[in-house]
């Protein structure tokens, strides 16, 4: 469900609230540190990190420094169809076969990574009268996609030689770029730098051989540590959802988009010596006054967070999760608060305690928590920029 923000929220259970103007803001942050006529390749997947992609598309739909969504796989780019947009869709991960005709049917754009890949998409080309768009991929580091280095001017060379011959499919190839992919851009600058020089090196070999618009290796932390030499089109996700990957290491100005609320279900008084949730792994050793609270792991407030000293934020103050998360409710703490009440909003994450410090306590990162966030969640935007209030 999605709500605009001057609803009525007091009906709602566990909601979402994705302030719009943020990821605008964001955006700006992200050209401005990008290089000189550098063009953003706007990462959407995973229904926009969990925000909605069709909020945020809609929201951004008219910005010239994008030049593509970019999408996972093939059923995101079919729902960003449905969803409508002018820009060309991107699928990041490698295709399968069975794959191929949609993608090029839909004009989507997609990596490449071996010259089999090219084979086979020219061969489906060959009795049908579309184009193909792709990207050749080169794999730098990531090991996951992309040609190795050599090669890279393997397919260069085949190219070349296809267009030499003047063979018509040349004209129904269009190549519109190079990319590859950090895998620890904010973790090792050593290596990092000396990815970028490599990917460098070899796009402007590709690049003699084959026309390449667009150059790309850098994903949020690239675009921090190094934006303005990263090629010509960067590939931003995370940093326009409101959270800087390399933390206090970087000054850029990035605002918080996104806070999860829930409410308070029940206050009840237990006495000293009761157990709280499954496996009884809490037992009270006093008197104490516990809320029950309306989300739980199939909300996305992850199971893992069970035992490990987490907190959640009820009337500005810190209140702590006793016992294991379950499938829909958590229990807390709440005898340090004088008047709490059933109906009382309870902040997960937000102004108090930011997305960071729940996923080091759940032991993972803050992409999981965005994207585990589930469909029981409703999406509350604020801001006046709100995209059309029908969509689902
Ligand atoms: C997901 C993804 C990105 C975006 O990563 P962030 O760290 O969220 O910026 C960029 N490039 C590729 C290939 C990806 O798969």
């Amino acid at each position: 469900m999605f709500l605009a923000m001057d609803n009525d929220l007091s009906s709602l259970r566990t909601w979402m609230e994705i302030d719009l103007s943020a990821i605008r803001h964001n955006l700006r942050v992200v050209k401005e540190c990008s290089g000189e006529g550098t063009k953003a390749m706007l990462v959407v997947k995973a229904n926009a990190y969990g925000l909605g992609m069709k909020a945020v598309c809609s929201l951004l739909e008219e910005e010239e420094f994008i030049a593509y969504w970019a999408v996972a796989n093939v059923s995101e780019a079919r729902y960003l169809m449905e969803i409508g947009t002018d820009k060309p869709i991107f699928i990041l991960g490698p295709t399968h076969p069975g794959e191929w005709e949609e993608i090029v049917h839909n004009g989507w754009t997609s990596f490449l990574s071996s010259l089999e890949q090219l084979e086979g998409m020219l061969s489906l080309i060959s009795n049908n009268p579309k184009t193909l768009n792709f990207h050749l991929g080169v794999n730098t580091g990531m090991g996951r996609e992309g040609v190795q280095p050599m090669g890279a001017l393997s397919f260069a060379k085949r190219f070349a030689e296809l267009e030499e011959k003047q063979s018509p499919i040349v004209r129904r190839l269009n190549v519109d770029g190079i990319g590859s992919h950090m895998p620890v851009a904010d973790e090792d600058s050593d290596f990092t730098k000396e990815q970028i020089k490599i990917f460098e090196q070899i796009s402007r070999q590709v690049g003699e051989l084959m026309p390449l618009k667009y150059k790309h290796i850098a994903n949020s932390a690239g675009v921090v540590g190094w934006g303005s030499s990263c090629g010509n089109l960067v590939r931003p996700g995370l940093l326009i959802y409101g959270h800087n990957p390399m933390g206090k290491n970087s000054s850029l100005p990035i605002k918080r988009v996104m806070s999860l609320k829930s409410r308070v279900t029940l206050v009840s008084k237990l006495p000293e010596g009761e157990g709280v949730s499954y496996g009884r792994d809490y037992i009270t050793s006093r008197p104490t006054k516990v809320a029950t609270i309306g989300i739980g792991y199939a909300d996305g407030y992850p199971r893992q967070l069970s035992n490990k000293g987490a907190d959640v934020v009820i009337q500005g103050q810190r209140c702590p999760l006793l016992g294991r998360v379950t499938m829909d409710q958590i229990v807390v703490d709440v005898s340090h608060l004088d008047s709490v009440e059933e109906g009382d909003e309870v902040e997960l994450f937000g102004d108090t305690i930011s997305v960071e410090e729940v996923a080091k306590k759940a032991d993972t990162i803050v992409w999981d928590i965005f994207t585990g966030l589930g469909n029981r969640v409703t999406r509350v935007y604020s801001n006046n920029d709100m995209p059309d209030p029908s969509m689902n």
